[in-house]
């Protein structure tokens, strides 16, 4: 037997990855006709157990036999070009392995659902003339012989004129518009296209909107911002990431704008993530000014069909060359990936928490950056105490500063305010203090805009038996209910589930059962009876479930419709109002008081951002600052804008007490219907990781923030590996370790994952 024959009817087979959470591949065969076309990164339907069929994407072309089991056959090939990159791969590769979950988890939250089936694209029938009276004699001819059929006759002018026919048409014209235009019924249409006048023929429409919009010039930078972009450029001659810190409304946004310009010259993508959707509203708008068609939005509000449209148009010869998007852009494919710019970095919204991939976006970004061979610009006013030692102490990326506001207006004054007095005097209305009634007062004389801040933790507004002291709760998870006023339901959080309230106390029958506790819907309450006349707008989970709500909220107060914008976290986040130089800050305490070693960097960076939203034009805002406790230090920081004041003291703390940025934590999770099994099960699985890790490294186990959701148990291990050992070590222990636990029995009915770099 010769070589050649020898190879060709050696048998091919493909590695695949499916939109399942496991961690093994599958191996299937290919026939030989499909062998020649096949490609890493395309998508193939496979058979899966005795009746399924999935997309599968295929991972690795090879000749070795699987041995143990029958090789089913691939179904189809659906492409010749790979709808996944390697690049996209070799994230994937990276995301599955960090964060210890399956290549099938991030395959899942990487690909658009239309790509993972038959993908259908939009498509309309549209109508046009037969070729015979496409001109414009045979058309009079016709319009004559016509004059009795004279719907038929009405019809036919109606396209003439939707079409443009005789202004240089024809343009696109669909039968729904036709007959909606031409008042017809189906009947004289038909009689048309039997007379063989027109016919219908299938359209594919783009949902990606027209991208013909007016672009408009560059803002040229002041002195200090073309400082700022000078010193990242220099930055980036040796460096591939760059933290940028830049006071709030100091205009990082633009120097953005001047570094996207000059990388999309040069023939490269980039990518611009933000933290939130909500976020995009405004950028959008600015971005879209400057780069009108050249901007793609990517995030996970928009339809299905649309991120297809936006997945194939990136693969295409005409991709966007921005895209702007909220953490799942991380996963589209990038062919010239030249820079990644995340703003507003220290965002712990980046991090995704269930399900898995539980990744960190900007992470990610930095790692999908480096696979690219592209540079990144983190950019914030209140850096990450994590991305800040990384581009101090550790040296790992560049720093570059920008301390002036735009037009050097001054940073906003914050007055702190001690509520815990002004309480024991009884001279609190409500959640206000007289300093911040005044100031408001003062503030809608002048016809100026006024935002108050309330944080949502702990907050969540209660019904509560005034008799008893019974607080309703969830049936499925370890929490109570939160009470929505305006539809009178009590709700979970975490589950969805809802009930009304309920007319009698079921504890003690008592019918006085009140709303306690603090939301933004009670601030508002307050609000209407002290100034009557405001126009108020709450933002916030409830009132912002659809994006067009948030972004209605967001432009009426731009134009000055709502005077009083109250808000939760969401009203702190890089929003750029012209007309706020009040902010009030309603109580700081409970940022303060939460039990996690992030509490204070995260009450920093919140409340250095409300502030942030003062005074942004013009005159020097003002920042009214709640507390009961002003005399902490970070009271001060946040007064004195001494970020690194505050970031010194986190560092050191952070230092002494084994966490990131020195130590790395990953989160192991227990779950389970039985209380006890999942209780037991947690404590022997943190016995076993004392004996391999060693006491210090390991916490647990703990009592997780909520300890039933969905009706499951959770159990919960606290795992810290020093910053400079191996991860890679730590996770082939931890995952021989849940190897061994399920050779025992009642560890197969429980859940267990992993969260690595919880926030
Ligand atoms: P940051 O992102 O740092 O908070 P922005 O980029 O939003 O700051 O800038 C704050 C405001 O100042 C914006 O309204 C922006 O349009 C304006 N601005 C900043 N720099 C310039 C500039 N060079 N030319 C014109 N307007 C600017
Ligand atoms: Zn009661
Ligand atoms: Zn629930």
């Amino acid at each position: 037997m010769s070589v050649t024959l020898f190879l060709s009817e050696q048998m091919t087979y493909i590695d695949v990855i499916l939109p399942l959470p496991l961690k093994a591949t599958f191996t299937y065969a290919v026939h030989e006709e499909m062998a020649q076309r096949v490609k890493r990164g395309c998508r193939v339907v496979v058979p899966f157990g005795k009746t399924k069929h999935y997309t599968a994407i295929v991972d690795r072309i090879h000749h070795e036999t699987p041995e143990g089991y029958e090789v089913k056959y691939v179904f189809a090939l659906l492409e010749e070009q790979p709808a996944v990159l390697p690049g996209q791969l070799k994230l994937w590769d990276w995301m599955a392995d960090y964060y210890m979950c399956a290549r099938g988890d991030v395959y899942n939250a990487a690909v658009p659902a239309g790509l993972k089936l038959d993908f259908k694209p939009k498509v309309e029938t549209h109508v046009r003339l037969t070729e015979a009276y496409r001109t414009e004699e045979a058309l009079q001819g016709l319009l004559d012989a016509m004059k009795r059929a004279v719907k038929q006759q009405e019809l036919l002018l109606t396209y003439l004129h939707l079409s443009a026919f005789f202004e240089g048409g024809p343009r696109e014209v669909s039968k729904q518009d036709l007959l909606t235009h031409g008042h017809a019924s189906a009947e004289v249409f038909n009689a048309l296209v039997k007379r063989g006048v027109l016919e219908t023929y299938f359209f594919v429409v783009s949902r990606l909107g027209d991208e013909s919009s007016q672009v408009r010039e560059l803002k040229p930078l002041n002195v200090h911002q073309q400082k700022a972009l000078d010193e990242i450029h220099q930055c980036f001659e040796n460096q591939s990431v760059c933290l940028l810190y830049g006071v709030t409304s100091s205009g990082k946004t633009e120097i953005y704008t001047h570094l996207i310009e000059e990388t999309i010259q040069q023939g490269k993508q980039v990518l611009y993530l933000l933290p939130e959707i909500a976020l995009t509203t405004q950028i959008t708008e600015r971005l879209k000014r400057v780069f009108g068609g050249k901007l793609g939005i990517y995030h996970s509000k928009f339809s299905d069909a649309e991120r297809v449209e936006i997945w194939n148009k990136q693969l295409s010869d005409e991709p966007y060359q921005i895209i702007l998007g909220a953490r799942s852009s991380v996963f589209l494919p990038y062919q010239q990936l030249g820079l990644v710019i995340v703003d507003e970095e220290h965002e712990s919204s980046y991090k995704q928490q269930d399900p898995a991939p539980r990744y960190h976006a900007r992470n990610t970004a930095l790692m999908l950056a480096a696979i690219g061979g592209a540079k990144t610009l983190l950019g914030t006013a209140t850096p990450s105490v994590e991305s800040w030692y990384n581009a101090t102490e550790a040296g790992k990326y560049g720093l570059v500063e920008l301390k002036e506001r735009y037009q050097e207006i001054q940073l906003p004054e914050i007055l702190p305010v001690d509520i815990k007095e002004l309480r024991r005097k009884k001279m609190m209305h409500g959640h206000f203090s007289p300093i911040l009634k005044e100031k408001m007062e003062e503030a809608l004389h002048r016809g100026e805009q006024i935002i108050l801040f309330q944080n949502r933790r702990g907050f969540a507004p209660l019904v509560e038996c005034h008799d008893c002291g019974w607080v309703p709760r969830c049936v499925h998870c370890d929490v109570s209910l939160t009470y929505h006023k305006y539809t009178h339901q009590l709700v979970c959080h975490y589950c969805g589930y809802s009930v009304t309230v309920p007319q009698v106390c079921p504890e003690c029958g008592s019918r006085d059962l009140r709303d306690r506790g603090f939301g933004t819907e009670k601030v508002e309450d307050e609000i209407k009876e002290m100034f009557p006349q405001a126009r108020v707008a709450r933002m916030d989970l409830d009132t912002t479930r659809s994006k067009t709500a948030y972004e209605k909220m967001i432009r009426d107060f731009e134009r000055q419709r709502t005077d009083i914008l109250i808000g939760t976290q969401m009203v702190s986040k890089g929003l750029d109002f012209d007309h706020v130089r009040l902010v009030g800050i309603l109580n700081a305490d409970t940022m303060l008081n939460y039990p996690d070693f992030r509490a204070y960097e995260r009450a920093y960076q919140l409340m250095a951002q409300v502030a942030g939203r003062a005074g942004r034009k013009g005159e020097r805002g003002m920042v009214i600052l709640q507390t009961g406790h002003v005399d902490y230090p970070i009271i001060r920081q946040v007064m004195n804008n001494d970020f690194e004041a505050m970031v010194r003291t986190q560092l050191a703390e952070r230092q002494m007490c084994h966490f990131p940025p020195f130590y790395r934590l990953v989160y192991i999770y227990i779950k389970h219907r039985d209380r006890e099994l999942a209780e037991n099960m947690t404590a022997v699985l943190a016995a076993q990781l004392v004996k391999v890790f060693g006491q210090e490294r390991v916490n647990g186990p703990m009592q997780p923030a909520v300890s039933r959701v969905h009706s499951l148990h959770i159990g919960m291990i606290m795992l810290k590996i020093e910053n400079n050992a191996s991860m890679a070590q730590a996770r082939q222990l931890l995952l021989q370790m849940q190897q061994q636990m399920l050779q025992d029995a009642r560890f197969k009915t429980l859940q267990l994952y992993y969260d690595v770099d919880p926030v």
